[in-house]
């Protein structure tokens, strides 16, 4: 079967680590990433052998800074059967035109609101709804790791209700421009979050109510989580349940911090030091009469990453069971947890 094509439209966080694991799957290639100036990041990608495409005022300087570009990125649409956009938040609704011109399907990221694609993805949570649609979005990290927890419970016990206080890392490692520095930020004051509701786009029945604060840390996000079930289990279950899922991660030996588990995705070799999967203190797992609460933490640079392939292969349907799809994709790009 030919590969499906696949362009990846913006090349920062996201976007550099969505390329490299689309290049790692053999049902899929990557046609081209775009970079809208020759800066370090253009030059790792030309040295990584990526074809580099631009913004067609900018193609002449790409020549100029010895990584010639292949061409405009209105150029590396048309040659492929599907674009991820990893764009920062909000200027993927801008281009959302362009793609619609070239008649290409198209990934957003979580940056962008529901209303960009109609469909939000979760691979554990709604993969086989994705199957053959035109136009998705791949929720944020944080909506992410909720849905992977969530769906996970709901399966085997029903969740009844959700309540989730989230500490957000408040900047990537490599963004120097903003804060805070010294402050807990309310992350918004008024109260819920966004991110009960971003759950909501991909779990429409759960009742879930989030308070976040955004902490001085580049690392990982940590939530504290709290869950009514419908069905009587102790926290001996809960940790089988969790233990069973290859993208949740139980984590223990003496980690007790954001830091140690950035220093053991080190120690294993993860490429970018990326923790994909959502790790889970199983010693937090408490169950009281029908109600959990446990620890999780997110790293937010990497947890999308394995979605956006399996979204890929959904919507060019390449698989139609999500569970295929899911090991196929660990596979690939070396996510073994256990
Ligand atoms: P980023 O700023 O690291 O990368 C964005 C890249 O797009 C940059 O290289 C930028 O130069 C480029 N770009 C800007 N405008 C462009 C344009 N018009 N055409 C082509 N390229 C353009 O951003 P990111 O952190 O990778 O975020 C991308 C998306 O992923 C956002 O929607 C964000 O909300 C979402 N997301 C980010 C994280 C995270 O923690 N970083 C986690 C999950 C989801």
């Amino acid at each position: 079967m030919a590969k499906a094509k696949i362009s990846v439209n913006g090349y920062g966080t996201i976007g550099k680590r969505v390329a490299d694991a689309v290049r790692a799957q053999d049902d899929m290639e990557v046609i081209g990433i775009s970079k809208t100036k020759p800066n370090y990041e253009a030059a790792v990608a030309h040295q990584l052998g990526y074809n580099i495409y631009a913004p067609a005022e900018n193609v002449e300087a790409f020549e100029k800074a010895g990584m010639p570009a292949a061409g405009s990125i209105e150029e590396m649409l048309e040659k492929s059967d599907l674009v991820v956009d990893c764009t920062p938040g909000g200027i993927g609704e801008k281009n959302k035109p362009m793609y619609e011109k070239v008649g290409i399907k198209a990934i957003w990221q979580g940056g962008e609101s529901h209303t960009i694609s109609g469909f939000s993805f979760n691979a554990e949570s709604n993969y086989e709804q994705a199957v053959g649609r035109d136009l998705a979005r791949v929720v944020s990290c944080n909506t992410t790791a909720l849905c992977r927890a969530i769906s996970t419970i709901d399966r085997e016990l029903g969740v009844n209700k959700v309540r989730v206080s989230l500490a957000r890392r408040a900047v990537d490692p490599n963004d120097i421009k903003k804060g805070p520095v010294n402050a807990i930020v309310l992350n918004p004051v008024k109260l819920p979050s966004h991110h009960g509701p971003d759950v909501k786009s991909v779990l429409p029945h759960i009742n879930i109510t989030t308070a976040a604060t955004k902490v001085p840390t580049t690392l990982m996000h940590v939530h504290t989580v709290n869950m009514e079930v419908n069905k009587d289990c102790t926290a001996e279950d809960i940790r089988n349940i969790f233990g069973s899922q290859s993208r949740i991660r139980l984590i223990g030996q003496g980690i007790t911090s954001t830091a140690e588990i950035i220093e053991f995705a080190r120690d294993i070799g993860r490429p970018r030091h990326d923790m994909w999967e959502l790790c889970i203190w199983p010693e937090s797992i408490t169950v009281t009469e029908k109600e959990l609460y446990f620890f999780q933490a997110i790293h937010q640079e990497s947890i999308v990453v394995p979605e956006n392939v399996d979204a890929i292969r959904a919507m060019m349907e390449l698989e139609s069971d999500g569970a295929k799809s899911i090991e196929k994709t660990n596979k690939a790009i070396g996510l073994y947890n256990k």
